[in-house]
């Protein structure tokens, strides 16, 4: 395992500091020698002056340096100036003749030349290491040169008692200094540490972890750079997540069905969509088979063609859901990710079938209104052309049948264009500000002849002004249909008009004491051509197109139209509008 960086970081501090103090304790070794035999060289200098100059005059030099050797305590050596050893404290007498001559010894020969001598070396006398420190003895003398000397070992255990005492001082600083050392290098290790955790957590995805900038050094910068990295990373992964979900969302909200095929026919993806038009739960368990989810063989074969081509197929085909739904189906093979995965997009034929549907019935419905008319202008206009022109007495009879069927023509035309001219898409109303009463009175007014002549009543049942902003042909269209229709299905009695306002809106609703309509069929009476009475509608020269137009209309208006009605007492139709448009 590597070392921890605050170990390696300790142990390389700790062997600088190490060798540091080594190197001092060394240098200080060394001078701390030299000074000690300077001191031993001094010492001796010091005894030796006054010894030479206070020399007596004697005959046994030997006995003189033995005395010299006993009062001073240092080796004492008597020389004469040519070289030759008169007397040694540490030479027995007898011994002193073979002493050889020290003229050359250099402390001797510098005493000679009249300088203090000073030499360290290991005596041939006494086979000793020695400092020697020889001066000249006072002139006119036998002795020439006075040379004390002690051992080395003296300066020596001086030295090693300084050694000592600098060994226990660099132990001292080392025990001062390695926990100032740990403290420092924790610190660092420490702030490292936080780093990695801040990483750590950075790439868990903890969005709040951020490192110290403080104190602004390396590290410090590094966490600074971390820092900006993580907000540069967090924008990024935001404006990504964005794009996801709007891509999901666009996926989600789609009408299509869309599935991701993976090259072992399993979904990889599908929306909401795709589920439905399957009629199957959502979501998917993942890896679940194509084949499984769906249920349709020729989706699968549509699928294994796609990619056996390596072009986008299509194809329409009915799905087998809980009811039986058209769709057009389009696999693309996918080139991107290397696999073999393919796009299934299914878009739903329902609506279009339905709505192909609804233009076949209606073109058959008009074709079928038209016909009955027709057919009676063709019979009657073939009779007077057969000789009823002769027949005086039936032919004005015959002219009129015909001129009715040419106004039943001719009001079928006429609803049939404002029934397109509403449905057709952008449709627009002309809106004004106007009195929804007196635009209800004065229609009521043109009905009264009519009403009158059926044995009927027509009021409006009186009340204040009701400003609303509308379409006022398309209001007058809404009316004239209303009035028109309780007027032609009401046998007895009357028809009452009542308006009103309720929270923003008006309402109109039209009373009669008619035929009524029953139950199951009052929803189905404001659909295109639906009539309850179709022999009635026909006589009164209805078209069954009157109500699906009032709907149209209050719904351009934003309002509702409903029936409330019992069979054989009468029906109330009633509108409502908002007294100003929503944009408005
Ligand atoms: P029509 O031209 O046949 O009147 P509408 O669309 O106006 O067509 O009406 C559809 C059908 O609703 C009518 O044929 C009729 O059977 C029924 N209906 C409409 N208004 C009334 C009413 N006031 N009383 C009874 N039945 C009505």
């Amino acid at each position: 395992m590597t070392p921890s960086i605050r170990l390696r970081l300790f142990l390389v501090q700790a062997l600088v500091l190490l060798a540091a103090l080594a190197v001092v304790t060394l240098l200080a070794f060394r001078q701390q020698r030299a000074w000690a035999l300077r001191e031993s060289e001094e010492t001796l200098q010091h005894a030796a002056l006054p010894a030479a100059a206070r020399l007596p005059a004697v005959a046994d030099w030997d006995s003189l340096a033995d005395r010299l050797g006993d009062e001073l305590a240092f080796r004492v050596t008597l020389m004469d100036r040519a070289g030759r050893v008169l007397g040694d404290s540490q030479v027995e007498r007898d011994r002193i003749a073979e002493v050889e001559n020290h003229a050359h010894r250099p402390e001797m020969a510098a005493a000679l030349a009249g300088r203090v001598g000073q030499a360290v070396r290991r005596s041939a006398t006494l086979g000793l290491d020695l400092v020697y420190v020889a001066v000249p003895a006072p002139a006119g003398r036998e002795v020439a040169v006075l040379r004390l000397a002690e051992p080395l070992t003296v300066a020596a255990a001086m030295a090693a008692a300084l050694l000592r005492l600098s060994l226990w001082v660099a132990l001292a600083a080392l025990l001062l200094t390695l926990p100032l050392l740990l403290w420092a290098v924790g610190r660092h290790s420490g702030r490292i540490a936080e780093l990695e955790s801040v990483a750590h957590r950075l790439a868990a995805g903890d969005p709040a972890a951020r490192a110290r900038e403080i104190p602004a050094d390396e590290l410090g910068r590094l966490g600074h750079a971390v820092n900006h990295m993580a907000e540069q990373g967090r924008a990024r992964l935001d404006a990504l997540e964005r794009e996801r979900d709007e891509r999901e969302a666009i996926l989600a909200h789609m009408s299509d069905g869309v599935a991701l095929v993976d090259d072992h026919a399993r979904v990889a993806r599908m929306n909401r969509g795709f589920a439905e038009l399957l009629g199957m739960p959502m979501p998917a368990a993942p890896g679940t088979a194509l084949r499984e989810f769906a249920r349709v063989p020729e989706l699968d074969e549509l699928i294994a063609r796609a990619r056996r081509e390596d072009r986008p197929v299509e194809a329409d085909l009915r799905l087998w859901a809980a009811a039986q739904r058209p769709v057009h189906a389009t696999a693309t093979p996918l080139p991107a990710g290397g696999g073999r995965s393919v796009l299934v997009v299914l878009h739903d034929l329902s609506e279009s079938e339905r709505l192909d549907r609804v233009r076949q019935d209606f073109v058959a419905n008009v074709s079928h209104e038209l016909r009955t008319p027709l057919t009676s202008l063709r019979g009657y206009a073939e009779t007077l052309l057969d000789g009823g022109l002769e027949d005086a007495e039936r032919r004005e009879g015959f002219v009129r049948v015909i001129r009715d069927q040419a106004v039943r023509l001719e009001a079928l035309a006429e609803d049939l264009l404002v029934l397109a001219t509403l449905e057709r898409p952008g449709a627009t109303l002309h809106r004004e500000p106007l009195n929804l009463r007196e635009l209800v009175e004065r229609q009521a007014a043109g009905f009264r002849a009519r009403a009158r002549q059926a044995g009927l009543t027509l009021e409006v049942a009186p009340g204040p002004a009701l400003a609303v902003t509308a379409d006022r042909v398309r209001l007058e269209q809404v009316v004239a249909n209303l009035l028109d229709n309780a007027v032609k299905y009401t046998e007895r009695g009357g028809v009452t008009v009542r308006l009103g306002e309720a929270e923003g809106s008006a309402w109109c609703e039209v009373s009669d004491t008619g035929s009524g309509i029953p139950a199951e069929e009052r929803s189905r009476v404001f659909e295109r051509f639906y009539r309850v009475d179709k022999a009635r509608s026909r006589e009164k020269g209805g078209t069954g197109l009157g109500l699906s137009i009032v709907k149209h209309i209050i719904g351009l208006h934003d309002g509702e139209v409903s029936v409330q009605s019992r069979v054989g007492e009468g029906s109330t139709f009633r509108f409502e509008i908002p007294r100003a448009p929503a944009d408005a």
